[in-house]
């Protein structure tokens, strides 16, 4: 409050005063007026009466103005420091420093202790592709910037740090998304002599602490459990979203010998049943989606609000099926007939749509969940190869080391996802603590022996020189707080992140390099970099 009686010439200056100006005032702080009084402000109660007033930085005219809701993200990532300014990022950069501070407490608290590993090195496969750094000392040779400190703790476990964690910065290479960024951070840990339920214990516990530092009610302790199998026959998906029903229902038993041939003559039909009639309209729309996740086509019966059944396969369908695929008056059944594993995308990804759009997700439910038994290994896609389903130093389950050879796509694993509304917070594992097993994971993977040892021969030998049985987890950070935040993309909790097509409005990196640089690193750059639009 500048009066101009008490004080003329800070009066004045108060006068040349423009929105985000730096101002400094000195003067008395005294109550406020009965009718003055703000109970919605901290300092509501008093004002300070200013006797002198100086301006110490001025601010241009600013390229948004700071209460404006509907501000493109990349004018708020270019002027990022102002976007920092507003309320929305004020509190997700403190909630971020208080659920961090609380994780590292816990940490130590039950006796982990912080130990840095390399960014650059060898590269650890996460399943991205790698960024690689240049070696001017070394041309034509490169590190990897670590996708994780995954092979690095496990040798803290070899070399007697029994109980590690770090807030570990970890680097991918792959499309970015909602979720996804270059760069993010996880809460690594690891610990040796442990078995799965170690491991989960304390990863409970750090999501407990966090909502606690938050003064949230926790979630419930232990987490609901689902096995791999089951999620992805129930909900078609690998971190089900199960705020909601619409479980997916398997059919392939009762259409054995349909008279519907798609039903036929298919390896898996499941459907589900969602509670709205849906109009022609919204089926044909459905229809796309589920083609382009893959599908042929999509079939379905519609039980309209009078219980009557609409649907061009409902003739060639016999009693017993239609009895199966009862549903009640004014809800839809949609069919998958295809392959288990496109049976799964097809329905769990229309599941999650409609939940969507159907508003069926209950958005006050906080639902957390472990996935269990993953398979140890999965079909890649592109080369028919045996592929890790995570990484390939998960242990297989107890007993399912003699698969490893005689049945690949057999074995289980001792993996663990911990699930929230559907994001996948994070992931661990036992892992394979004996050189012999390491190998024949290898060697499924299509791996010669050769390759293994380029690869990984210095992990390998790690493994023969007294490796404890030792297991542990990755939480991420970014994703973790951006629920916590209630916000739905990760980018809003991170201070400077990076765009979709993968750059930094603020400073315009990435930048291409200098000829001087290139010369000394000995790269010659074939393509002319891609002009980044800066989104
Ligand atoms: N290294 C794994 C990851 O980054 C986590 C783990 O298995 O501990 O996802």
């Amino acid at each position: 409050m500048v009066n101009p009686e008490r004080a003329s010439r800070a009066a004045q200056t108060a006068h040349g005063i423009r929105s985000e100006f730096v101002v400094q005032a000195k003067g008395e702080v005294v109550p406020r007026a009965p009718e003055a009084v703000n109970p919605n402000l901290a300092t509501g109660e008093v004002e300070l009466q200013v006797d002198e007033l100086e301006i110490v930085a001025h601010s241009e005219p600013l390229p948004f103005q700071l209460d404006d809701e509907g501000v493109e993200e990349p004018l708020r990532l270019r002027y990022r420091y102002l976007d920092l300014r507003r309320e929305r990022m004020q509190r997700n950069m403190r909630l971020s420093a208080t659920v961090i501070a609380a994780i590292r407490r816990t940490m130590e608290d039950h006796g982990f202790i912080d130990v840095w590993t390399p960014t650059m090195t060898l590269g650890t496969p996460e399943g991205a592709r790698d960024f690689l750094v240049p070696v001017r000392l070394q041309p034509g040779k490169f590190f990897a910037l670590a996708q994780s400190p995954q092979l690095f703790k496990q040798v803290f476990m070899i070399g007697g740090l029994d109980r590690y964690y770090q807030i570990a910065t970890c680097w991918r290479d792959e499309d970015l998304r909602a979720d996804r960024q270059f760069e993010f951070r996880q809460l690594d840990l690891e610990l040796a002599f442990s078995e799965r339920e170690d491991v989960l214990d304390v990863l409970e516990r750090v999501v407990v602490v966090s909502f606690e530092a938050l003064d949230r009610t926790p979630p419930e302790r232990p987490f609901p459990r689902l096995s791999y199998a089951d999620a992805m026959l129930r909900y078609g998906s690998d971190k089900p979203d199960v705020r909601f029903g619409v479980e997916i229902q398997d059919a392939t038993e009762v259409t054995r010998g349909s008279e519907f041939g798609v039903f036929a003559n298919a390896e898996a039909v499941r459907f589900l049943v969602v509670p709205t009639a849906l109009s022609r309209a919204q089926l044909q729309r459905l229809e796309e989606f589920a083609k382009e996740w893959g599908a042929k086509g999509l079939a379905y019966l519609v039980v309209d609000e009078s219980g009557e059944v609409r649907s061009p396969i409902a003739k060639f369908l016999s009693d017993r099926e239609l009895e199966a695929f009862k549903a009640p008056a004014g809800s839809t059944v949609l069919f998958g007939a295809d392959s288990p594993a496109m049976v799964e995308r097809v329905l769990g990804a229309l599941r999650l749509h409609l939940g969507n759009e159907l508003g069926l997700i209950d958005e006050s439910r906080n639902e957390f969940l472990w996935v269990l038994d993953f398979p140890l290994f999965l079909r890649d896609e592109e080369t028919g190869q045996w592929t890790f389903v995570h990484h390939p130093f998960t242990s297989p389950l107890s007993g399912h080391e003699q698969l490893i050879e005689s049945d690949p796509g057999a074995a289980l694993s001792q993996h663990y996802d911990l699930i929230w509304n559907g994001w996948e917070l994070g992931s661990g594992s036992i892992r394979i603590h004996r050189q012999e097993v390491q190998e024949a994971v290898f060697k499924a993977m299509g791996m010669s022996d050769d390759e293994a040892r380029a690869k990984f021969g210095w992990f390998l030998d790690a493994l023969r020189l007294g490796a404890p049985p030792h297991g542990g987890f990755a939480l991420g950070i970014e994703r973790f707080v951006a629920l916590l935040a209630g916000e739905s993309n990760i980018r809003e909790v991170i201070a400077f992140p990076k765009t979709a097509s993968g750059s930094d409005p603020l400073t315009g990196a990435p930048a291409p390099a200098t000829q001087v640089r290139l010369d000394e690193l000995g790269i010659s750059v074939k393509a002319a970099p891609v002009k980044s639009s800066g989104t």
